[in-house]
Parts: C-alpha cells; sequence; structure tokens
C-alpha cells in the first residue's frame, strides 16, 4: 500500500490517522481524519482531509460489484458452516442413541 509521505496534523494538533472509506461514493477511498473521530471523544474535531484522488466511476462501479460479490460469498460460506454443525450435532446425537 502506498504510504503518505507527509502526515498532517489534525485541528486538535494530533497527528491525522490513515483511514479508508467503505462508503458507496468512496469505497476504498483514504482519507485523513482525527484518531480520536468516533472514539467517544467529547469534543469533536471534525479534520478530513482526502488522500487518494476521487474514484472514476468506472472504478467505483468496478468496486461496489466486487464488495457485493466477496458479501455474498462471505454469506454462503457462513450458511455452509452452520449447515455442516447442525449436520454434526445430528450425527452425534444420533450416534450417542444408539450405542
Ligand atoms: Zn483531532
Amino acid at each position: 500500500m502506498e504510504m503518505p509521505e507527509v502526515i498532517l496534523v489534525c485541528y486538535c494538533g494530533n497527528p491525522a490517522k490513515l483511514n479508508m472509506s467503505w462508503s458507496n461514493d468512496n469505497p476504498g477511498r483514504r482519507f485523513f481524519g482525527c484518531k480520536k473521530f468516533g472514539n467517544g471523544f467529547r469534543q469533536l474535531c471534525r479534520f478530513f482531509s482526502w488522500f487518494d484522488p476521487p474514484l472514476t466511476p468506472r472504478s467505483r462501479f468496478v468496486v461496489l460489484g466486487l464488495l457485493k460479490k466477496l458479501r455474498s460469498l462471505e454469506d454462503a460460506r457462513k450458511r455452509e458452516r452452520r449447515r455442516w454443525l447442525l449436520l454434526l450435532v445430528i450425527v452425534t446425537i444420533f450416534l450417542f442413541l444408539k450405542a
């Protein structure tokens, strides 16, 4: 992963943290933000600066399509794992009762 050469300092004086957006508008696009943002920090520091350039409509379409496919494969894998676990429990109970 390409690393920034300059570390920005946010409004509260801390080095800004490099994060990745997973929004539908900017999937996979990196940005700098306050490292305390979202941690229940009382005084919100709204520092924000994009690191990567904007995605082209084509790259956004491709990334969102890949993310959708990844989530559907992960869901299918979870369902399959649950099915095998259930089968294992049923076979174990069956063997236990037969003995
Ligand atoms: Zn800050």
